[in-house]
């Protein structure tokens, strides 16, 4: 599995970066560092409602001595100040005004009393209270923000306030999906005998977009050749990779490994795991191409196991997508040896602490062993018996993900 995986990723390359305008630019990796041209804030401004003052001033004034000021003028937010402060004097400012000359110190304007042109200030802040300083949030030539980075909210809140409306960040992996199989027919369509509806490529769409992928769902080819080339074709047009699932098998009519062999490479047939085993990855038109097997389940692993390291690589994020942990086994297991297996578990509260039981039957058929789970639990091929209260290795789910980007609101004109 983890050859199968290495094979896989070398030939998964990050997309190449280009310019986003920033509100499209969430849940995207950057592929520059961010640098700061000036200063945050720009200038010293006042960090509340008050009046901007000289320390010395009111220096321990209280309620019952209150220090008298002479109020000589305004300065709201988004002014510069036209009078500077001597002695004795007071300037009402607003919250983000810059600091007038001659002021060092703001008293909050609860903390005042305005009589005519006197302000009587009733508390001493202390010195330098309520200033906030030119660059004490980011300094010029500061990297605020590395290449590599997943942008998410904050960070689109500094690139904006650095003036940094243009990044260059990698594209989402456009992904191309479809569904093979003469049974296979849409959720909306008759049913008929020997059909079942397709599970695997709506699954799929929802796990490539929440992994920060854009899907595209091709539809459902039969188990013919021409109209799988075809799809195929289309998928390797219109995405950065394809997924198909089906027709990986061995039987007669298992023809995906005959039409990826003819439209690329096929890299790889069959790992040793389950569920998954007839996997399938080529390259055609530079492209990945996974054949993943029909069986839901399968679906489900080998994304987690094998897509979804690919999306990662293709989205230009480090790291792993996985948050794993090693909890007790409630139950006995038992496996075959020689494949690594890949259950399905809820998470659960016992008296000795979180532990992990499997969610039901765990034949490739069960969808809803993957609807119930809270976790993939990774049994490694040489453990073939696990008793109850066995430490495994479990990958919590939802892996780490970047929700599906909504619409960019549109940037004023
Ligand atoms: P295959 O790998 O094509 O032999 O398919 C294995 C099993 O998965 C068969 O029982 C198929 O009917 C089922 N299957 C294949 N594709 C889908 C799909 N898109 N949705 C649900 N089940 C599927
Ligand atoms: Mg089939």
């Amino acid at each position: 599995m983890e050859e199968a995986r290495d094979l896989i990723l070398s030939h998964i390359s990050p997309l190449p970066p280009r310019e986003f305008l920033l509100p499209e630019a969430v849940g995207l990796v950057l592929a520059e560092d961010a640098v700061a041209t000036s200063p945050i804030p720009a200038h010293d401004n006042c960090a509340v409602d008050g009046y901007a003052v000289r320390w010395r001033d009111v220096e321990g004034a209280s309620p019952g001595a209150p220090a008298r000021l002479r109020w000589i003028g305004d300065l709201p937010a988004g002014k510069s100040p036209e009078l500077s402060l001597r002695e004795g004097e007071a300037i009402r400012v607003g919250t983000g005004a810059p600091t007038p000359p001659g002021a060092d110190t703001v008293v909050p304007v609860e903390d005042t009393r305005l009589e005519g042109v006197e302000v009587l200030v009733l508390r001493d802040p202390g010195e330098g209270a309520n200033i906030r300083r030119a660059g004490e949030d980011v300094r010029e030539g500061e990297v605020v923000l590395r290449a590599g980075r997943l942008l998410w909210g904050p960070d689109l809140g500094i690139l904006a306030a650095i003036g940094k409306w243009r990044v260059l960040a990698r594209p989402r992996p456009r992904v191309a999906i479809l569904s093979t199989g003469d049974e296979v027919v849409e959720p909306w369509e008759e049913m008929g005998p020997g059909k079942v509806r397709d599970a695997n490529s709506y699954m799929l769409a929802a796990l490539v977009a929440e992994a920060g992928g854009v899907p595209i769902r091709l539809g459902i080819s039969p188990d013919r050749n021409e109209p799988l080339e075809e799809l195929l074709k289309r998928g390797l047009g219109a995405g950065d990779a394809v997924i198909a699932s089906g027709g990986v098998s061995m039987g007669a009519h298992d023809l995906m490994k005959e039409v990826l062999s003819g439209a690329g490479e096929l890299r790889l047939w069959q790992v040793a795991m389950q569920p998954g085993r007839p996997l399938a990855f080529a390259t055609a038109s530079g492209k990945p191409v996974f054949g993943l097997p029909g069986n839901p389940v399968a679906v489900f692993v080998s994304f987690h196991v094998f897509v979804l390291p690919a999306l990662w690589r293709m989205a230009g994020r480090e790291g792993s997508p996985w948050r794993r942990v090693r909890l007790p086994l409630a139950e006995p297991v038992r496996r075959k040896p020689g494949r690594a297996y890949f259950l399905r578990a809820k998470l659960i509260d016992t008296p000795g602490g979180a532990a992990l039981t499997l969610t039901g039957p765990q034949g490739s058929g069960i969808l809803s062993s993957c609807v119930a789970a809270d976790a993939i639990i990774v049994v490694p091929p040489e453990r073939t018996v696990l008793e109850a209260g066995a430490e495994v290795e479990a990958w919590l789910l939802p892996p780490s993900q970047v929700r599906v980007a909504r619409r960019p609101v549109s940037l004023p004109a």
